[in-house]
């Protein structure tokens, strides 16, 4: 197909992410990619390679194209695509769930496998109020959260992302009210500490489950703040009857500096969703864990099942490049890549924060953001970042990155001249 004939039948018939339809703006046509490079069909500011300063959404950690999880998948493709997994079972998907249990924090031992971020949060809401009907407490059905979270954009998640930041502000009045608190300080605040243990035993009796992201709001606004604010929700989620989700979709295997976001204060939740760079960027796949504690409850109750059951559960081309990411993470000394690359985004973001329109300048793990004091112009932003050669999604009045770990050192200083000149032109 010719370059403008595919974009025109692009603009007319394919949504995009949160876009309209027909689409305003051309999208670039990504022939293939390699590494950290994204190739483009036909140049854009004179570049026909890009840098993915995404990783295509935390997800592509390995980079792309990567020998050792392209066998992995044809491998698999040669046994069996996909088999249902009802009444079936498969060791693609079995390995992966017992590395799950073996790699979160300890008493996370049950793993429900299903296709998107936002299904896996579904599935932990449901098993959190199943929980609690089975024990004859269907009065606790509410979720509690803070402002800034972003946790997927299927019905139920959207109840807990942010109330007011703008992705699904629309829908305020007809989603389930849920109880917020402002969004987390960034250092530790022994009143806001004091604000989530009163509110969770003020609401404990309607309350299901407390649902955070812990360590790093990604889409909600990319916030960072204290850990230490999980044991905080630990110790009144237990004080209070109540459960602990944590949404680790954007930050495991990893991204934050540790394996978990939740490790860096030894926090276990009750229940975790894991996405994104679980199958490191290939295929569709999340996956929700639980305790023994949720499972037994739900077993013992009136009824005894989870109703859940993705056609696609447990896939096992996603599962088979899932074990091979998790191997090929653990098998290397991923921690001095992850510093290696929060070192270089310190160093190369800092002269972002002097210019004029930028707030702030933050760097955690693998995660540099450039937060501007005005609505980003994301048209002239994106074409300031693809000048140099660098792909990057800005959004509301954030420009970030968060690169592949694979990322050299020369091309993360590239990607980091790319976010600057994209604060200075947006
Ligand atoms: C991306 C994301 C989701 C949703 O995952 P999808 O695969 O896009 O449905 C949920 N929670 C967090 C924290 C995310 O970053």
């Amino acid at each position: 197909m010719r370059n403008d004939e595919l974009i025109a039948l692009d603009r007319a018939h394919v949504w995009h992410p949160y876009g309209p339809m027909p689409g305003r703006t051309d999208p670039l046509v990504v022939e293939s990619a390699s590494g950290v490079r994204l190739r483009l069909a036909e140049p854009a500011e004179g570049r026909t390679e890009l840098i993915d300063g995404m990783s295509s959404w935390w997800s592509a950690v390995h980079g792309y194209n990567h020998p050792v999880l392209n066998d992995a998948v044809r491998g698999q493709l040669d046994r069996m695509s996909h088999v249902m997994f009802g009444g079936l079972t498969h060791e693609p998907a079995v390995r992966l769930a017992a590395r799950l249990v073996e790699i979160t924090p300890e008493p996370l031992r049950h793993v429900f496998l299903s296709d998107s971020g936002s299904v896996s949060v579904e599935v932990a809401v449901k098993m959190c109020l199943q929980y609690w009907r089975s024990l004859g407490r269907p009065e606790k059905q509410r979720l509690f959260t803070w402002r800034g979270g972003y946790h997927g954009d299927t019905w139920q998640p959207m109840s807990v992302c942010d109330p007011d930041g703008g992705m699904h502000e629309l829908w305020q009045g007809v989603l389930q009210p849920q109880v917020f608190v402002d969004a987390p300080p960034a250092t530790y605040e022994e009143s806001y500490a004091e604000l989530l243990r009163t509110e969770i035993g003020k609401h404990a009796h309607t309350l299901a489950a407390v649902v955070v992201e812990p360590v790093v709001q990604g889409a909600g606004g990319m916030r960072f703040h204290d850990p230490a604010y999980l044991r905080v929700l630990r110790e009144a989620c237990d004080a209070h009857d109540v459960l602990l989700v944590f949404d680790e979709i954007a930050t495991g295997f990893g991204r934050t500096g540790t394996l978990f976001a939740a490790d860096q204060v030894a926090v276990s939740p009750d229940v975790m969703c894991l996405g994104k760079a679980l199958t490191g960027g290939y295929l569709s796949m999340a996956a929700t864990l639980c305790t023994s504690r949720v499972a037994d409850g739900i077993s013992q109750g009136e009824v005894p099942v989870l109703a859940h059951g993705p056609t696609f559960m447990g896939n096992p081309l996603a599962s088979a490049v899932a074990c091979a990411s998790l191997d090929l993470l653990l098998a290397q000394d991923w921690q001095t890549e992850v510093k290696r690359i929060e070192t270089g985004l310190r160093e190369g973001l800092a002269p972002a924060a002097a210019l004029p329109g930028v707030r702030e300048a933050r760097v955690l793990g693998a995660i540099g953001v450039v937060q501007l004091d005005h609505p980003v112009d994301m048209a002239a932003a994106t074409r300031a970042a693809v000048r140099e050669g660098v792909w990057l999604r800005p959004y509301r009045d954030l420009i970030y990155t968060m690169p592949p770990y694979v990322t050299s050192d020369d091309d993360l200083a590239r990607i980091c001249t790319a976010v600057t000149a994209a604060a200075a032109a947006g």
